[in-house]
Order: C-alpha cells, then structure tokens, then sequence
C-alpha cells in the first residue's frame, strides 16, 4: 500500500500533474500546485460536478462569492468558537501533534501488532497450523484489538466532553505502553483554531481583522436571500458553489488528501422544515450514485453514519472512499437544520425567511448540505485509474485509466514518421478536432512509446497518421484501455471521440 502510494505522489509529479508549491525553495508542507495535466483533470471533475448539480437540476442555481466575508460571519457560524482541533507538543522532540491523531497512530500500531502475530503464525505454521496454535495466536490478536478499540473510545469520550486532560493522560500512557519518541515530555493538550487569519486595509488602525474561508458555505447561506428573491427560487431549491477554502491543518501529510489550501465543491439545498430527512436520504443516495457514475469500482466506497454530530447537525454521512492508505472521508452530507441561517439573522439583524405560497406562512428553510473536496475527488481517481499491466507478451505497461470524460487529453494524433507530409496531415487532424476537444500532438520517439507515454497520461485515444492515410483518408485509432487499434475514416473520428468523452 505504502509502494503503491509512493507510485501515485511519483506519478503525478513526473507526469506533469501536481508538483509541491514553491519546489525551488524546498516546498511548502502541504501546500500544491496542479500541473498542466493536472490543472485540465481538476477542471473536468469540477465541470462533471458542476453538470451533474446545476445544468441536470432546475431547481438548483450556482453562485461563486469572494474568500474573504466579514467577519461575523465566522462568529455565527460557530468557526470562531468551535472549529478547533486538539494540538499537543512534545517538549523533547519539539514536534507537534493533533491529538486525535496521535491517539489513533498508537491504536493502529496494536492493530499492526495484531496483523504481526498473524503473519508470525503462519511462517512459523504454515500449513501444519492446528487448532491449538489457532487458538493461542487468536487470543493475542483478539488482545490486541480488544486494547485498540478501548483506546479509542475512551479518546472519542474525552474529545467530546472536551476533557483535554484525560485526552493528555492517554498520550502519556500509551507512550509507555508503546514509546514514540522515548519520552514522557507533553505540553498540556490545547484547543487549536483552524482558520487562517488576515487583514483588510492599509493602516494599523482602520484595518480589521478578516479570516480566509474555512469552508465555501457560508458564502451560499449570507446570500440565501438574494439568490431566493432574485431568481424566484422556491422551496425546495439549492445554491451550489466551487471555490477555495483554508485551514490551518495540523497534520498536513498523506499528498493532497489533507491540505492547507483546497477546493471545495459544495451545494446547499433549503427545504421546508420537517421535510429534511427525506432530502437527507435523497441526496445521500444521489451523490453515491454520482461517485459510482464514474466507474472506478462500488468496492471501493461506502457510508459511514456519524453518532457524533456537529453542532450544527440532526444527520451526517461521509461517503468514503478507498485511499492508497483505506478508506477515508470524501464526501460529507450533512442535515444543518436552520442553525446556519437562523444564526445569521440573529447576528445581521435581517430576516432570513420564505414565504411559502404553498403552506401561505413564513419560515427560515431548513438546509441539506453535500460537500465534497475537490483534491480529494482527483485522489480518488487519480489513485485508483493508475495501473501497472503485465502484458501478453511479458512486458508491462503503466496506464492511468482515468475515465475518459474525465481525461486532460481526449486524443494524441501521432505521424508515424516526420517526413512525407505526414506531420502536416496531423496537424490538420488536430486543427478540426481542438474546437471540440484538448488534442494534443506528439512526433518524438517510435510509435509504441508514444502510445506508452499517452497511456501514463490517461489518453483515452491515440490517432496515428500513416502512408496509408495519404491514399485513403484512413488512420488508425487505438484505445488506451484495450489496445486495440481500428482503421477508420477521418471523417469518423468526431463522432467516435465524442461517444466516449461527453459527459
Ligand atoms: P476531515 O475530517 O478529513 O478533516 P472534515 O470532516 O473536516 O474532513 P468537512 O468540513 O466536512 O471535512 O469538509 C467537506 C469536504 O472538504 C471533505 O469531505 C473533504 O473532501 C474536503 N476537505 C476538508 N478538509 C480538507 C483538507 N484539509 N484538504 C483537502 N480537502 C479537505
């Protein structure tokens, strides 16, 4: 998993897709930038999304409001008072860690632990294991488990009551049931807020105090009002938003699954209140289905129901996905209720209402929320489209079978060689199809390794130009996937491309 992981961070950087920020200066921890490649594959997942959200639901409207907002809005959101995490420092080391995160690294060593007596058994055993040996091993491993899942609850309970000190109490012990750094050393656990802060204006005295948006909601509830009035939205209808969101992450590893700076692709859908549940359900079940839409495996995802809900909430899920490292939250869907514009009218003084034709009374519309990162969505495929193949022949290949609506290039139009007008028919090629598709065109290196480079690229179609080309008007059309090649007319290719990319 680790190698496989190391493939995909490699992969998009040699291949042109994401590079770390500011690479000259030795990067930025958890800070990147989309490469050429990269920058097209993050433009189709959010027009997909986009698509699937706005242009497929009448009922729902897009709007794109600026990172910065006053700052009363984080007031009433809660993001001032609550959107923390718990941080610890170790005094020796002088590293710093999130708690939680501390405390679940120690319960998967046990669960490691666990896996080691397993393994041991079985070389040891192999194939003679009996029953008694099955039972001694088991109970270690049940053992290990067991500890695992204490540690954890009794970290979820301190979290909640917001007991730092027995969160604190339960990095020192376990520092000595399994050492991290050999040291008993801790700071007292302590609230961290996640949200960056800034200023507006020039002189130290007018300027105020702003934040960087830790989430892109909040930009769709302060506008409610104005979108429902001017757009004569009714009851039940959806803003939907794609846009930059900042948190001050404490633990910024594992590539661009955790950032600093991210994109969020977030729809709020106002019902009436009582209703919520079964939008609840409606958009769960829909958004899945969106994920599945993309092929790339319904193994590969699930639901996790939240017991513990923010303050916000009546209901959440997280649609997760299997990550190179398991599964993780992707996607959130969350019943807000009317906490979010309730709040906002108590803290603006205006009035957040709909009047509603239907029922002829006036209410603040309760809210269901789907939020998914943008980065994360381009893990998810990116991670799961690269393959190594071992060919008929013995030979490998590496491919990115991203899926083909999603591809940064639809098709490389390839001369098979750079002389006998070839290259000239190509670039006509290329002429008639960029104004439909991103075509690119590639002359350099024997044919077969142009088709490799492509295939690393997530090309779904290679297009070579040959002397037969010349007499007929014909060329070969090869599939990334399959690798079988077609000889078709020119003439054919639009519609041939277009069948497989369209959204
Ligand atoms: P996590 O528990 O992983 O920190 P979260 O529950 O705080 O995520 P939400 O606040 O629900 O996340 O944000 C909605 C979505 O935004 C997440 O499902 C995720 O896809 C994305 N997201 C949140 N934080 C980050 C981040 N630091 N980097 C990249 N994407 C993020």
């Amino acid at each position: 998993q680790d190698d496989l992981f190391k493939n995909v961070v490699s992969h998009a950087k040699e291949y042109g897709f994401i590079f770390p920020s500011s690479e000259i200066y030795d990067g930025l921890s958890a800070v990147y930038d989309y490469a050429q490649n990269g920058v097209e594959l993050k433009k189709n997942i959010r027009e997909y999304w986009w698509k699937s959200m706005v242009q497929m639901h009448e009922n729902i409207v897009g709007i794109d409001a600026a990172i910065f907002m006053h700052p009363t809005t984080w007031k009433a959101s809660g993001h001032v008072d609550a959107f923390n995490d718990p941080l610890i420092d170790n005094k020796d080391s002088k590293r710093r860690y999130r708690a939680d995160v501390l405390i679940e690294d120690y319960a998967e060593k046990l669960n490691q632990k666990a896996q080691k007596e397993i393994d041991k058994a079985r070389e040891r055993f192999g194939d003679a294991f009996d029953e008694a040996q099955f039972v001694t091993t088991n109970a270690r491993v049940m053992e290990y488990r067991t500890r695992q899942r204490e540690i954890l609850e009794r970290m979820a309970r301190s979290l909640e009551t917001e007991n730092l000190a027995d969160v604190k109490a339960l990095i020192e012990e376990l520092e000595i049931a399994c050492p991290e750094s050999g040291s008993k050393n801790w700071t007292e656990v302590r609230q961290f807020n996640l949200m960056f802060g800034t200023k507006l204006g020039a002189s130290a005295d007018s300027a105020m105090d702003l934040y960087l948006r830790p989430e892109t909601a909040q930009g769709i509830f302060v506008n409610f009002l104005n979108v429902q009035k001017t757009g004569r939205m009714k009851v039940p209808f959806g803003i939907a938003q794609t846009g930059k969101a900042f948190r001050n992450e404490i633990v910024a590893r594992q590539f661009i699954f955790r950032m600093r700076e991210f994109e969020q692709m977030e729809m709020q859908f106002f019902v009436r209140p009582g209703e919520e549940m079964k939008y609840y359900e409606y958009w769960k079940e829909t958004r899945l289905k969106w994920h599945l839409s993309l092929g790339l495996g319904k193994e590969n995802y699930r639901f996790h129901d939240h017991e513990k809900l923010a303050h916000y909430a009546n209901a959440a899920a997280d649609i997760e996905f299997n990550f190179p490292f398991g599964f993780k939250e992707l996607e959130g869907i969350h019943s807000r209720t009317d906490f979010d514009l309730k709040a906002h009218e108590s803290h603006s003084g205006k009035k957040l209402q709909y009047f509603d034709n239907e029922t002829n009374s006036s209410y603040v519309p309760y809210v269901v929320e789907t939020s998914v990162g943008l980065d994360r969505m381009f893990l998810s495929v990116f991670s799961k489209a690269l393959q190594e193949e071992t060919l008929e022949d013995g030979s490998t290949r590496t491919v990115l079978k991203l899926p083909s609506v999603l591809a940064p290039t639809k098709a490389a139009v390839l001369p098979l060689v750079k002389k006998d007008g070839l290259p000239e028919v190509a670039r006509k090629i290329i002429d008639d199809l960029k104004w439909d598709f991103n075509v690119s065109y590639d002359e350099k290196d024997a044919v077969g390794r142009r088709y490799r480079r492509q295939d690393a690229l997530g090309t779904p179609f290679c297009i070579t130009v040959d002397h037969q080309t010349l007499e007929d008007e014909t060329v070969t059309i090869r599939h990334r996937d399959s690798m079988k090649q077609d000889r078709v007319k020119i003439s054919e290719l639009r519609a041939i491309i277009s069948d497989e990319v369209s959204m």
